[in-house]
């Protein structure tokens, strides 16, 4: 998923930076991680020094940018040109300025059926198609972790659950959607469920921006709900998210840019797709991909035109030759003016697309597997105790844990 989702006071700074802030103790005795390990490598000299607490302001000394993507399936070209690359320049674009976080959303990888034998392996190929489309890994700003191995989430999710509404996630458009093509008895709680861990995943580390596309919008309103909520229940316990709008004006409104489906040109290309004939994943192999464009559905008006209501399949493979080719619609657009014969339209869509697929592959045995790992295990280790710390004021403010005294969170 882009986790693609907060009005109180701007977080300009950490809302753990300040001195005069208290942090609430964590407990690190209920959590697999030795959570102040991580953050050695961020503070070599003084760590020994330091007061837990005083560590973890210090990783928390920029505003927090959090996105994800669910690890249902293999991505597609769509989820590539659509998500991974934008994801990768946003990265580059505000390390500087803003923490990253970029995680991968296993737990919601099963809220609909999946084949659970390559969950694993898939969660891992995801971070690795990051590398290999460009994500700098060695950028200490930027996260990337797995959401399962940060318990945290989990034990917030189940918290927040008795404080959200059963009428409110059954108005949710994408459970509707989802649900609804399924019938009741095939739609899980996990599903129904998944706007409280997607608002876990948000508030845990105080995220102030989450790039989201249309069908998340929803769930990040939920979030920023969910958080006043229990900001007014509670006293300030979350950072709120930044609204919609004001995603959009930061990260630039959604493109809109949708790679339609082969064979189907009217509908969307997508991961989940049962049959992948009118899909091209990132690991297919290029010879069959490209049988796959030569496959595609075009229409009978033997015209090389872009024109999405009346020729959507020669739209959307004229758009899939501008992405790879790296020019203009325009420019693709007027490379074939005048040409009539679909088939060596094709041929063309069908070598670019080879060729990018046999190019990608090629990077991504290239990643060094263990390299993803140790940066996923180390952001593991440095976020453990910031999500300890969000969720361990909410257990102090339901009365789960003593209150050791000043729950609220801390702000700038
Ligand atoms: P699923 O079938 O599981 O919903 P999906 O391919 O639709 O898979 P999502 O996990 O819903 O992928 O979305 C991940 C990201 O990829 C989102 O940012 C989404 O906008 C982007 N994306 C998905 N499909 C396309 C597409 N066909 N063209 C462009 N961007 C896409
Ligand atoms: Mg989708």
């Amino acid at each position: 998923m882009s986790v693609d989702y907060f009005n109180l006071p701007p977080i300009s700074h950490s809302p753990y930076g300040e001195s005069n802030h208290t942090i609430v103790p964590l407990l690190p005795t209920i959590y697999p991680f030795d959570y102040a390990h991580g953050l050695r490598h961020l503070l070599p000299t003084i760590y020994h020094l330091l007061p837990s607490n005083a560590i973890i302001s210090s990783i928390m000394t920029k505003p927090v940018i959090l996105t994800g993507i669910r690890a249902n399936n293999d991505l597609t070209i769509g989820n590539y040109f659509g998500a991974i690359l934008p994801i990768i320049d946003m990265a580059k674009k505000h390390s500087g300025d803003y923490q990253i976080n970029m995680f991968i959303p296993d737990l919601h990888s099963f809220t609909t059926p999946i084949d659970h034998t390559k969950l694993y392996e898939q969660t891992i190929n995801n971070a690795k198609l990051f590398v290999a489309a460009g994500l700098p890994i060695d950028n200490q700003n930027i996260f990337m972790y797995r959401q399962s191995f940060i318990p945290a989430h989990s034990e917030l999710t189940i918290i927040l659950d008795s404080f959200t509404g059963f009428g409110e996630m059954s108005r949710m458009i994408q459970f509707k959607d989802k649900s609804n093509s399924v019938g009741a008895d095939r739609t899980s709680l996990g599903l129904f469920n998944y706007p409280v861990l997607m608002a876990s995943d948000i508030l845990l580390y105080n995220a102030k921006y989450v790039p989201v596309g249309d069908d998340q919008s929803q769930h990040l309103e939920f979030t920023r709900d969910i958080a006043q909520r229990m900001n007014s229940k509670f006293n300030e316990l979350f950072v709120v998210p930044d609204s919609v709008k004001n995603q959009h004006e930061f990260f630039g409104k959604d493109q809109g840019l949708r790679i339609m489906d082969l064979i189907n040109p009217i509908k969307k290309m997508s991961k989940s797709d049962d049959s992948g004939r009118g899909v091209i994943f990132l690991n297919d192999n290029p010879v069959i991909a490209a049988k796959k464009v030569m496959g595609a559905t075009t229409d009978d008006k033997a015209k090389i035109n872009f024109d999405r209501d009346n020729q959507p399949g020669i739209s959307n493979l004229l758009e899939i030759l501008s992405l790879l080719q790296g020019v203009t619609l325009q420019s693709v657009t007027d490379q074939f003016k005048g040409q009539t014969n679909y088939g060596d339209f094709k041929k063309v869509v069908a070598g670019e697309v080879e060729k990018f697929l046999t190019d990608f592959q090629k990077k991504l045995v290239e990643v060094d597997e263990n390299t993803v790992i140790t940066k996923l295990e180390q952001s593991e280790r440095d976020l453990t105790p910031i999500a300890n710390a969000t969720l361990s004021r909410v257990q102090q403010a339901v009365g789960l844990r003593p209150n050791t005294g000043d729950i609220t969170r801390s702000e700038g």
